[in-house]
């Protein structure tokens, strides 16, 4: 007989599309770093739902903003005012140094919001000619699944049968500036990058990159756009990554993951006043976007990574898991990489495929998933104890 998370599983696949590969395991409960799966077996959360979980699960502070909120009024539409987007926004566009924000609800919808602000801030402040806007992206990036997301894609098979692609897109090599100076026309509007490449593998570029980017946008005249959905904040050991470095300061930012605290999808684009204020009412939008529950959850969100110094926390934990599992000298291990709790962990190819390590991990009591095949994520929640970070590198070390 099938045990009640097989039950669970089979009948989630046969009604689920078939868009995801999960790790058997079946959750239904979770506490700050931890979650419990149908049979009562506990987990360290290591993902942390790809770093939305900043915060851990159900942060005390969040659910009563949202169950608060909940008691109020949930949603408004953008037809009319509600009382708690100025604030959230207010707070936000503080922690950014920022002027001014667009919320969605999305990852990939903060991204096209992004590309349209870009392409119109190009075509109504710069004069490039209609429809002639280039946005300069770098390869292997990942900046979600739309149609036009994955038009930004240089992956064959995140492309694959899902054109045609929206045009106006050139890639350029991560972490290559003279690349990017030679790519520069007079019809780009920006450069949209992450600061670090998530989904790639935990790609970190050579220092002073992010400052060249910069330095090369004002040359011409273009947006420097960081997408920090995954990186921003806290996660690097920074509020955000592109802070690492002095001199690199976006025109625009995005956000998303854990602006909602694990708990209710928050996104939003930050810039300044110049670059937003190309929007007119009628040019853009969303049902839920800025709705009052969600700018509730978001603002409480923000308060916890900025209260409990998270970003702090996220710079000496993760310098220490860091060191840890460098000191393994494993030599199924190819390279540790990464900054703060953002760690990839790339397994020699001559050692097979990270997929069975992230389920050997799962039996041991640590859910992490791989990406790109060799590179095992090590994401938890930034409210990790420093035991719990120990007792994570004991299992690594256990492993591997
Ligand atoms: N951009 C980056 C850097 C991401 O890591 C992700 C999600 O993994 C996205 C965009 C897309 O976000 P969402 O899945 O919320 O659409």
């Amino acid at each position: 007989a099938m045990n009640q998370q097989d039950t669970i599983i089979s009948l989630t696949e046969t009604y689920s599309a078939h868009n995801y590969h999960p790790l058997p395991v079946v959750l239904t409960k979770g506490e700050g770093v931890w979650v419990w799966d149908v049979e009562g077996r506990r987990y360290l959360d290591c993902l942390s739902a790809y770093s939305a979980l900043n915060q851990g699960h159900r942060h005390p502070a969040i659910i009563d903003a949202l169950t608060a909120q909940a008691g109020r009024i949930t949603l408004t539409s953008r037809a009319f005012h509600n009382d708690r987007m100025g604030k959230f926004l207010q707070l936000l566009c503080k922690t950014a140094g920022m002027e001014m924000a667009l919320p969605m609800n999305t990852g990939a919808e903060a991204v096209e919001t992004a590309i349209k602000a870009a392409r119109k801030w190009g075509y109504t402040r710069k004069g490039v000619p209609q429809d002639q806007a280039e946005i300069i992206v770098c390869n292997e990036n990942f900046h979600g699944r739309t149609t036009t997301a994955v038009s930004l894609s240089s992956d064959p098979d995140t492309r694959r049968d899902f054109g045609p692609f929206t045009p106006g897109f050139k890639w350029v090599p991560f972490g290559d500036a003279a690349a990017l100076a030679e790519a520069m026309t007079e019809n780009t509007v920006a450069l949209i990058l992450e600061p670090i490449q998530g989904e790639a593998g935990i790609n970190v570029p050579p220092d002073g990159y992010l400052r060249e980017c910069r330095r090369i946008c004002d040359r011409h005249n273009a947006l420097f756009v960081v997408d920090e959905i995954q990186t921003g904040l806290g996660r690097t050991g920074a509020l955000f990554c592109h802070q690492h470095e002095d001199g690199a300061d976006p025109d625009m930012m995005i956000l998303g993951k854990a602006l909602g605290g694990g708990v209710y999808p928050v996104s939003a684009v930050v810039s300044s006043r110049e670059i937003l204020g190309v929007f007119q009412p009628g040019d853009h939008g969303s049902t839920f976007g800025g709705n009052p529950l969600a700018c509730e959850v978001a603002r409480a969100s923000l308060r916890v990574i900025l209260d409990e110094g998270l970003a702090e926390r996220s710079r000496y934990l993760g310098a220490r898991l860091y060191e840890r599992l460098r000191s393994l000298n494993s030599p199924r291990i190819k390279e540790v990489r990464g900054r703060g709790l953002m760690i990839g962990v790339e397994i020699d190819k001559a050692h097979g495929p990270a997929r069975p390590i992230c389920e050997a991990l799962m039996r041991r009591g640590v859910l992490c998933k791989e990406t790109h095949e060799q590179v095992i994520r090590l994401a938890p929640p930034l409210v990790i104890q420093e035991s719990e970070i120990d007792w994570l590198g004991d299992q690594m070390a256990a492993i591997l």
